[in-house]
């Protein structure tokens, strides 16, 4: 809302602040059109919980996942756009200018870059719910602090799961990985760091099947999925790391998706409305780099200022 009480009429709004957000908005700042970012509850996405990031280009000694954000944002700030610190809640794409509603106020955009990320996705067993926040996780850079000395069993097997479950070693007397199959899915320079690292040990064919404790985790109840047999495990906090589940329920019926909810764009970063484009996470379930929704953003930023243009003429 602006000061007259009347909704926002923006050229671009870019939903989402992590690099595909803020790398469109760039952009969309450097093409002149004065883009508004609305950063959702975390300012530089997943990627700002990452401790360090070591295979973003021009940073060889790596950077920190929250200090590139700030990067981001400065760069995008610097060009004229505009971060609010506010996360969208209703779209109406019914028709142009879409209507987006957000907790601080309404937004009119001839133009819409989704960037909305995912977010983890969770075991679902029972106890999970309960205790997450006491000993049970799924950001190691946001909680691996309070692990000082303790026991932490890392669940999944792929990239996050042994990256993260390393970062957990700087802290943790031990870090055990429980996995739901024989092989990793992580990179194989992952697995060699994991499986040489003297805290770290292994449990395959591995599922979780409860999270037990009171007033905190105390134990995870587990079954071998080969052999049936059930044992409890204890430990003093889970950290969850089995994939994620784009943030797009809010445009559901609106635009096109695949099953599992990731938004369908063409080769253009155009989703299924003319004026509406999407860019990473929210988008894409196979790369998930901060390089590769880095150039979605810019990508999709290119495309909304040719269709502004288009749409003058
Ligand atoms: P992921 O690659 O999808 O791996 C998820 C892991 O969780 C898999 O090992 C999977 O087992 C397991 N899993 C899934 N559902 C489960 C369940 N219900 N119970 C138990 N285990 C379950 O997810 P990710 O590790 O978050 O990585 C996502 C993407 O980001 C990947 O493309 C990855 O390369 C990328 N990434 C890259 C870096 C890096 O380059 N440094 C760091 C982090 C992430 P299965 O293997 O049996 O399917």
């Amino acid at each position: 809302m602006n000061s007259n009480g009347n909704a926002n009429h923006v050229k671009v709004l870019v939903l989402g602040s992590g690099p595909a957000g803020l790398s469109a908005a760039l952009y969309a700042a450097r093409a002149e059109l004065a883009p508004v970012v609305l950063t959702g509850i975390q300012l530089g996405g997943q990627a700002a919980l990452t401790y360090t990031i070591e295979n973003y280009p021009g940073f060889p000694e790596g950077v920190g996942g929250a200090q590139l954000g700030e990067l981001f944002q400065k760069q995008a700030e610097h060009f004229g756009a505009k971060v609010e610190f506010d996360t969208a809640s209703e779209v109406d794409l019914s028709q142009r200018p879409f209507k987006v509603k957000a907790d601080g106020g309404e937004y009119l955009a001839d133009s819409l870059i989704i960037s909305t990320g995912a977010d983890p996705n969770k075991l679902k067993v029972p106890g999970e719910e309960e205790l997450t926040g006491r000993g049970v996780s799924y950001c190691a850079t946001c909680d691996g602090w309070f692990f000082k000395d303790k026991k932490v069993v890392i669940v999944g097997g792929g990239d996050s799961a042994l990256e993260e479950g390393l970062f957990i070693t700087r802290y943790a007397s031990s870090v055990t990985v429980i996995h739901r199959r024989a092989e990793f899915r992580a990179s194989p320079i992952l697995q060699v760091r994991a499986t040489e690292h003297p805290k770290m040990s292994f449990i395959f064919d591995t599922v979780v099947t409860e999270v037990v404790g009171k007033e905190k985790v105390e134990a995870l109840r587990l079954k071998n999925l080969k052999t049936g047999d059930e044992t409890v495990f204890e430990t003093d906090g889970v950290f969850i790391f089995i994939g994620h589940t784009p943030n797009t329920q809010m445009f559901k019926g609106q635009l096109e998706m695949d099953n599992l909810g990731y938004i369908k764009i063409n080769d253009r970063m155009q989703a299924s409305k003319a004026g509406v484009f999407a860019a990473g996470e929210a988008a894409d379930s196979h790369f998930r780099q901060v390089v590769t929704s880095a150039g979605m953003g810019a990508a999709a930023a290119i495309e909304a200022t040719h269709f502004l243009e288009a749409q003058a003429d």
